[in-house]
């Protein structure tokens, strides 16, 4: 079976949050298998996680899966969020390390009573009870990786600490993709792992978002959207062309589902979803 899936964050304004919801609502009549809602880097937009997350549990037919990082927390406190999610009935966690805060490239320095690696919290989420848990997957490896394949070593450890699925981060090439599958296969992981769908129709907020990741941003693709940015309408055209072609080849080799980043916006992504399902529909007839 392919899922599909939607990426929100959760808004800090009043007109942020009226964006999302209405999103929200889009995305709940297709019916997907989750949604997932990210996690800050600290303080109240934590709690607007929390928070956005239980209210998807509560008020909406949607199955949320609740990001979490381990960064800033000790383990007590990780223990203690997610208990809270178990109390509202929420068993989805997608497991991370995180990024420091501040300087997302900067060192890394963990929690004095908590973890250093995404794999602890995994074994800690199965200590925990019967809660599904993803972790992240690189399709061009982690950029604090020394090489492909410790990379690849710790991506296969972290999945059989007990992981039941992976999402990738963004990727504009799907060979990319299929490398990363077939080399963890190769390794004798069996973990399915979800291509992220990051629809390209900014150049310029898809640039800062591909370094920040250090995901390749296909050249071509960047001057045909630079060449359109004073008409948004092709340039969205472009950026949807783009992932629907990416997606369609990833579905043919055989990637387990799909999980769309949304920004809380629905357009690019829907169209995105709409035009793939349109196509499996007539291929399938
Ligand atoms: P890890 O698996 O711990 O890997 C981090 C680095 O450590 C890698 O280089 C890895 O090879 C290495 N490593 C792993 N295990 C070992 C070991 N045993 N010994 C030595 N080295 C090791 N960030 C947020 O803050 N909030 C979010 O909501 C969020 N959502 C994300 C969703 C997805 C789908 C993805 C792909 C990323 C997301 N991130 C998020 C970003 C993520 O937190 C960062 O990319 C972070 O740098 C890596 O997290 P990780 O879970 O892969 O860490």
């Amino acid at each position: 079976m392919t899922t599909f899936s939607f990426e929100f964050f959760p808004p800090a304004t009043a007109a942020g949050e009226r964006a999302l919801w209405s999103t929200v609502r889009k995305v709940e009549a297709l019916r997907p298998d989750f949604v997932s809602v990210t996690y800050g880097a600290g303080g109240s937009s934590r709690d607007r996680t929390v928070a956005l997350t239980r209210r998807i549990a509560a008020e909406t037919t949607l199955r949320p899966v609740a990001h979490l990082t381990a960064v800033g927390h000790s383990v007590a406190e990780l223990r203690h969020i997610v208990g809270s999610y178990a109390d509202a009935g929420i068993r989805d966690v997608l497991a991370l390390r995180g990024d420091p805060p501040g300087d997302p490239q900067g060192p890394w320095v963990p929690h004095p009573d908590g973890f250093t690696h995404a794999y602890q919290l995994v074994e800690l989420l199965r200590s925990l009870g019967d809660f599904t848990i993803g972790v992240a997957a690189f399709p061009e490896g982690h950029p604090r990786s020394p090489d492909a394949r410790t990379d690849l070593r710790h991506f296969v450890a972290k999945c059989k600490a007990g992981a039941d699925y992976a999402i990738t981060q963004m990727f504009f090439r799907a060979e990319d993709y299929l490398r990363l599958r077939d080399r963890a296969a190769a390794a004798g992981c069996e973990t399915p792992i979800i291509p992220e769908i990051m629809p390209a129709t900014d150049v310029r907020q898809i640039r800062r978002f591909a370094e920040l990741s250090a995901a390749t941003f296909p050249e071509d693709l960047a001057h045909r959207l630079e060449a359109a940015r004073h008409d948004p309408a092709v340039a969205h055209r472009i950026g949807v062309d783009h992932a629907v072609a990416m997606a369609d080849r990833l579905l043919a080799e055989g990637a387990p589902g799909l999980h769309y980043i949304t920004l809380n916006r629905s357009t690019a992504a829907l169209d995105i979803h709409r035009t793939i399902q349109a196509s499996r529909s007539l291929s399938v007839r």
